[in-house]
């Protein structure tokens, strides 16, 4: 029997091989999606099993290309040498400032946005002169609600765009928007933010940009036009009280884009903890206004103490609707099974 087993060991090995091909090719098929921390900005990095990649915001302007660099690395680690898709959701600092910095690290294809600023920004209206400078290198496309983002791979929809949002006609009606009323005084970019909905098989992500209260609100009342989603990266990096019909999403888990003194607000961050359905809430950044009790475990932050670690979150997620969290400063990873 001694004299067999060797030879039945070699005989199986090309088997072997194949099986772990299979494996790791089942592993390749993903929807990744780095959430990079540039301290209360965003940049979203989201990749298509195809390998096709759509970065929504640049982060900040300046730190010696700080953010550029930390999309750069994220590109890297997900295997991407070219941005085919830039979505930048408004021209505020923290989501446009970056964009320089990038272009000149990583090839970019088509930029998106939602039009010109409605703010002056650079001393004039219209966009932010860097922007400008940049869109009349390449393809550069003004995107409204409904419209599709061609990535392959992925079906990917403008939910939000120049202050008018997705009108679904099979939306339905939402149980949390009683007694909601739009709010005073709302104006500039935050308003504009040009949003998405990303699908892979049956797992949704929803990313509203800096959408605040009045267009959540229009968004999700009387009907949820976003629909049911599992992932959902919280409006304006959780600066400000999400109306309640937010609710009415469901996602089973929220990534928080705050910074540790931007954000993660702890009103906000116990708002959406109550949310029913929500399994966790995981945060780029330990809010310090928070407490312990108004932040999530240690295990599901990020970046833990004041100072630019530039830790990421990493989302992967299969075409069943299954997906894993990962946290790349303490490798923790927890994987959430298919419904
Ligand atoms: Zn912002
Ligand atoms: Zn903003």
């Amino acid at each position: 029997m001694s004299k067999v087993r060797p030879i039945l060991a070699l005989r199986l090995l090309p088997l072997l091989v194949l099986a772990l091909v299979a494996v790791s090719a089942q592993a390749a098929k993903t929807l990744d999606i780095y959430f990079i921390d540039v301290e209360a900005g965003q940049s979203t990095l989201i990749v298509s099993p195809s390998g096709q990649s759509l970065l929504v915001d640049t982060g900040y302007a300046g730190n010696s290309g700080r953010d550029a660099l930390r999309i750069v690395q994220a590109a890297k680690a997900a295997g991407v040498k070219r941005i085919d898709y830039l979505l930048t959701t408004h021209f505020h600092n923290d989501h446009v400032g970056g964009i320089d910095n990038l272009v000149s690290r990583i090839p970019v294809g088509t930029f998106l946005d939602h039009g010109r600023s409605v703010e002056e920004v650079d001393g004039k209206n219209g966009y932010p002169i860097p922007y400008e400078k940049v869109i009349a290198t390449g393809q550069h496309t003004v995107i409204a609600p409904g419209d599709k983002i061609a990535v392959k791979g992925l079906d990917v929809t403008v939910l939000t765009s120049a202050g008018k949002h997705l009108e679904k006609r099979d939306a339905n009606a939402n149980p949390f928007c009683d007694g909601l009323k739009p709010e005073e005084g709302e104006s500039g970019e935050n308003p504009q933010s040009a949003g998405v909905i990303v699908e892979f098989g049956k797992f949704r992500f929803a990313d509203p940009g800096d959408i605040i209260f009045n267009e959540e609100l229009a968004l999700e009342c009387p009907n949820n036009q976003a629909g049911k989603i599992d992932l959902y990266l919280t409006a304006h990096h959780g600066t400000h009280l999400s109306p309640r019909s937010v609710y009415g999403l469901g996602p089973r888990v929220i990534v928080m884009n705050n910074g540790a003194k931007k954000g993660g607000l702890p009103a906000e961050w116990k708002l959406l903890r109550a949310m029913p359905g929500l399994e966790d809430l995981w945060q780029l950044h330990f809010s310090v206004e928070g407490s312990k009790e108004t932040n999530s475990p240690d295990l599901m932050i990020a970046n833990v103490e004041d100072v630019d670690e530039g830790k990421y979150l990493k989302v992967s997620a299969a075409a069943d609707g299954s997906f894993t969290v990962y946290n790349s400063r303490n490798k923790y990873m927890k994987h959430y099974a298919a419904k």
